[in-house]
């Protein structure tokens, strides 16, 4: 099975790509001028800031950049691009030939970044259609990938990689997630076309896998067509679109100039994923448990690489987990500090603690449990129930039914007890 995919993704930029409208009016139809609804005879000045943005994607999903992009014009005949043609990218994008490697350390091909300009929007009604021009012109970027995605966990690994990658550049690809995919069981490919947000994007691919299959299984063959995603019915069916990127004409706009990527500030990228495992391995930490902190909150790396020369890891983790549990704003170092030395004392503290070492107030500090008076009290919890510990490899209540009991007498680190608990399973195995 080979899944590719063509993202398209909205730039956090005030204005639009080729004029000076802003990007956030909701009053439809309030932020538009001559040039984003195609008036004749207007011209496209190009956004930097959005050229600048596209460049540092380009860059971090380990594109090569070229020199110097330029535009084109998508020709085709749709209300929602009065003009006729979408200004995009075609021959001089802004990247191509990058990678993201995912959680499975796979490295998924990346074909190509683009800008181009968003269209306005088509409502449509009984017996007529309605146009909001705020959205045309948005600065949008395609990432188009390779179809190397081989299953839906590797694409739900894709997207979260992705995600996490744009979020340190800025960019919050839940605020407008649009997804062409293309998905090919037996060699025919089968294109989903604009489907939106990460959970139809999932039950989507998932939708068609299975219809391919199913047809594969009876011999039936699969039709090479385009299809869109109906929400409602969590289903696929076939759309009347025909035009695939082979039919619509491109032109090179003359227009715009050709525009030197040299001497662009290109943002560093982060790539927490890869901070986590190398992390992991360092400090012998659990790989999920930073992953979950630090993939998408700057925040939390910051107060870990803060301290992380003077400090354990997992005493680290623990805190900024309570901070993210208990704080009531966001953290300063020097509480951080107050949590983390209290943390390493032994101690996990509670709600009514947090607030205390929050507020600056005194706490009164006792050394939490012993590993060794854990494992006695674990030990003694399943020995005075014989079923219990039958019920504890399978049953996941009555694991946490244990680990409950022992942070109940102890107040101890649920994250330890549980460690405790399957280092003691495992023995008994
Ligand atoms: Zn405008």
């Amino acid at each position: 099975m080979r899944i590719g995919l063509e993202i398209h993704v909205a730039l956090p930029t005030r204005s639009k790509l080729f004029c000076s409208c802003r990007t956030d009016a909701s009053e439809p139809n309030t932020a538009i001028c001559p040039t984003c609804t195609g008036m004749p005879g207007s011209k496209p000045t190009l956004n930097r800031n959005a050229l600048a943005i596209s460049v540092s994607i380009a860059n971090a999903l380990k594109c090569r950049v070229p020199e110097s992009t330029s535009f084109a014009r998508k020709v085709y005949f749709y209300p929602d691009l009065p003009k006729n043609f979408q200004i995009t990218q075609k021959d001089e994008p802004v990247g191509a030939a990058g990678e993201i490697t995912i959680e499975s350390g796979k490295r998924i091909g990346i074909r190509r970044v683009q800008l181009e300009e968003d269209p306005a929007k088509v409502i449509r009604q009984d017996d007529y259609t309605l146009i909001d021009f705020n959205r045309s012109g948005v600065p949008l970027v395609e990432i188009v990938t390779e179809p190397e995605i081989g299953n839906e966990e590797e694409l739900r690994m894709f997207i979260t990689e992705l995600k996490s990658i744009l979020y340190y550049l800025g960019i919050d690809i839940d605020r407008e997630l649009k997804v062409d995919l293309n998905i090919s069981v037996s060699g025919s490919r089968v294109e989903v076309k604009n489907v939106t947000g990460m959970k139809n994007l999932l039950d989507a691919a998932r939708y068609e896998v299975q219809r391919q299959e199913k047809l594969v299984k009876a011999k039936q063959g699969v039709v090479q067509e385009t299809r869109s995603y109906v929400e409602k019915d969590m289903k696929t069916a076939p759309s009347r679109e025909k035009e695939s990127d082979e039919e619509y004409g491109f032109i090179f706009d003359p227009d715009l100039a050709s525009y030197k990527t040299t001497g662009i500030r290109i943002a560093k990228p982060v790539y927490a994923s890869k901070i986590a495992k190398e992390y992991s391995k360092r400090y012998g930490v659990k790989d999920s448990a930073l992953r979950e902190l630090i993939m998408f909150n700057s925040g939390n790396l910051a107060l870990i690489d803060s301290a992380k020369d003077r400090h354990g890891m997992k005493a680290l983790i623990t805190a900024v987990e309570l901070l993210q549990r208990y704080a009531s704003k966001k953290a300063d170092p020097s509480v951080f500090e107050r949590v983390v030395e209290i943390v390493e004392k032994g101690a996990y503290p509670d709600k009514e603690m947090m607030l205390r070492i929050e507020a600056g107030k005194s706490v009164e500090v006792h050394a939490g449990a012993s590993d060794e008076e854990i494992d006695n009290e674990i030990k003694r919890l399943i020995g005075e129930n014989s079923k219990l510990l039958k019920e504890l490899g399978k049953n996941p209540k009555a694991f946490n039914f244990v680990v409950g009991a022992v942070i109940k007498k102890y107040k101890s680190n649920p994250r330890a007890v549980s460690e405790r608990l399957e280092r003691i399973l495992k023995e008994l195995e």
